[in-house]
């Protein structure tokens, strides 16, 4: 069996190092041509951090993002309105995590590397398209100018493209 993973975002990442930990094997395409650490900050709150402390990625978080302690509301003109203790000072098990997206999005591509190979990364191919083919799942490809790559076999082939999805079109079509 192999997962054919379109993306590698924090969701497509995140689905491979757990195809890997479960032993089974994935490629992971990505549209843009290189990765590179967009965004803005995010938080990851206790019920996300558990799956990636459970896939070992707790200190490499902890060395790029804040550990957070508490949340603080104020209105417009400053002035404190509410707190609230936030991840393992809330009573979690496990941290609460204010980090950049393109930091966390780092952190799991290295580890996926690291992990898989990488070879396992494919960057520079956007999905177009996928069909079945028996048991089989095709998925089509092309590079940033349009022109046509080989088309892509796998047991499954797996959305991780984000909000502006080709295939969830293709799907509701
Ligand atoms: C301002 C802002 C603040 C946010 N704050 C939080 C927060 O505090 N906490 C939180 O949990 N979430 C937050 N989010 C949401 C979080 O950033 C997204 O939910 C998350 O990035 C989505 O992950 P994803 O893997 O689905 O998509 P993405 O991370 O967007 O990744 C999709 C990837 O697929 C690639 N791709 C797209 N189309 C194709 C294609 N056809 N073929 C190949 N590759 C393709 C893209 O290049 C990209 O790399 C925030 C979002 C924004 C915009």
């Amino acid at each position: 069996m192999e997962v054919l993973i379109v993306g590698a975002g924090i969701g497509g990442l995140t689905l491979g190092l757990m195809l890997h930990r479960a032993g089974i094997a994935c490629r992971i395409f990505e549209a843009a041509p290189e990765l590179k650490a967009v965004g803005v900050g995010i938080n990851i709150l206790p019920h996300a951090s558990r799956e990636l402390c459970a896939l070992g990625l707790e200190e490499a978080l902890a060395k790029v993002a804040v550990t957070t302690r508490e949340y603080c509301f104020y209105n417009r003109f400053g002035q404190f309105i509410y707190s609230e203790p936030a991840g393992r000072f809330a009573g979690y098990d496990v941290p609460q995590f204010s980090i950049h997206r393109g930091d966390l999005q780092m952190v799991l591509l290295d580890a996926f590397v690291e992990r898989a190979g990488s070879g396992k990364v494919i960057t520079g191919w956007r999905c177009t398209r996928v069909e079945h083919d028996g048991p089989e799942a095709i998925a089509h490809f092309e590079d940033v100018n349009g022109k046509p790559l080989p088309s892509q076999r796998g047991s499954v082939v797996i959305s991780a493209e984000g909000i502006h999805s080709v295939l969830r079109k293709q799907l509701s079509e």
